[in-house]
């Protein structure tokens, strides 16, 4: 019995290539949602849409402080572990789940599986980058989405690495033309324009940050399409910043609309790790609203540029930038049967 823990929007997409991969392969899954996501559009439209069982569990735990949750969880996916009697657990990404996941099960003495291992983006002020580096350092199966990743695995001393391919590529293959037979989820969206997400604590945490993102939007070239995280939303009005009635802004829509939104998009302005990914599955060059990236193939292939949002103008110059590029093609994230091989190797485990 695998128990993948999951809880946050990133997973959801990454489970659905994965779960579905586990079930063609007959091993039994059962999923844990700590319920660190739980608005029906961070989390349910994603087990709908994409065809993700149930929840077995639903740990409900969220809205704390990254110590309140992490804790929180690491008791309750213990008992989860025991009572479903795992043989694996399975965690993905770099959230609090993640950690908490890895965590429980290694003191449980239950073999961890991470999927997107290896990641790295060398600035420990990142809450993701300390969950990545102790969940890879407590789990017994390493699967890196990139040589990369592998590399970074290499040099910390980890055995037990799988370059299998980005699990993230699979779900873009296998989703693209349910996606693009959708109608557009937001009415009166002009012909041309950018397509832009904002999560990242450095700069929703960050007035001044935050303040010139939606500067650099307002002044965009294009129009920004917004879909707006729940955490950045509460942190615009905590800061008393408007948001610029240029930007069209709409709450956080499902994955199928996401990548329709994304296909039509000119540029992608995000600090997603995800998105970032998917605006070069979709053909679409990217910004990326940070300092660093993990994703650095994208950013040495040209179809990503990093922009750190110190001011309005720095994010106008990169938009231009990224409308005038046309990057070639590139073969980065495997074959676009990451889950596949994922389950063939769990199963070889089991
Ligand atoms: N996403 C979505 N709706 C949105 C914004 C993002 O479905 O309104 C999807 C996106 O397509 C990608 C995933 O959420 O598959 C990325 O999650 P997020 O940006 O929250 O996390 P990160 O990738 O940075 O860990």
């Amino acid at each position: 019995m695998i128990v993948s823990i999951l809880g946050a929007r990133p997973q959801f997409v990454k489970a659905a290539a994965v779960s579905r991969a586990l079930a063609e392969a007959g091993i039994d899954e059962k999923i844990v949602h700590t319920g660190q996501h739980f608005d029906d559009n961070m989390s349910d439209v994603f087990f709908r849409e994409l065809g993700i069982s149930a929840p077995a569990l639903n740990l409900g735990i969220g809205g704390g402080s990254h110590g309140q949750n992490t804790g929180r969880m690491l008791e309750a996916i213990e008992r989860a572990l025991i009572d479903f009697k795992a043989d694996h657990a399975l965690v993905y990404g770099d959230t609090d789940s993640t950690l908490a996941g890895a965590l429980a099960a290694s003191k449980l003495h239950i073999p961890v599986a991470h999927v997107e291992a290896g990641l790295r983006s060398f600035n420990r002020q990142m809450p993701e980058e300390i969950n990545r580096v102790v969940t890879d350092h407590v789990s017994d199966v390493l699967f890196a989405p990139t040589q990369t990743a592998m590399t970074n695995l290499a040099r910390e001393g980890l055995t037990h690495c799988h370059l299998v391919g980005d699990v993230m590529y699979d779900v873009a293959l296998h989703y693209g033309a349910q996606a693009e037979a959708r109608s557009t989820p937001i009415a009166g969206l002009p012909a041309e324009f950018a397509l832009a997400t904002v999560h990242r604590a450095s700069n929703t945490d960050d007035p001044v940050l935050l303040a010139a993102i939606l500067e650099g939007f307002e002044k965009s070239p294009l129009p920004v399409v917004l879909p707006l995280h729940p955490r950045t939303r509460k942190m615009i009005g905590s800061f008393g910043l408007a948001i610029p009635a240029r930007v069209i802004v709409c709450p956080p829509v499902g994955f199928l609309d996401m990548v329709w939104l994304e296909r039509r998009a000119r540029v992608i302005l995000t600090d997603s790790g995800g998105v970032q990914k998917e605006a070069y599955f979709q053909g679409v060059p990217c910004v990326t609203l940070r300092e660093e990236t993990e994703w650095t193939e994208l950013v040495e292939a040209g179809w990503n540029r990093l922009c750190p949002p110190t001011s309005a103008r720095a994010i106008v110059t990169a938009i231009e930038e990224a409308l005038a590029s046309s990057p070639e093609p590139v073969t980065l994230y495997g074959d676009g049967n990451a889950a596949g091989k994922i389950a063939a190797i769990l199963a070889g485990r089991a």
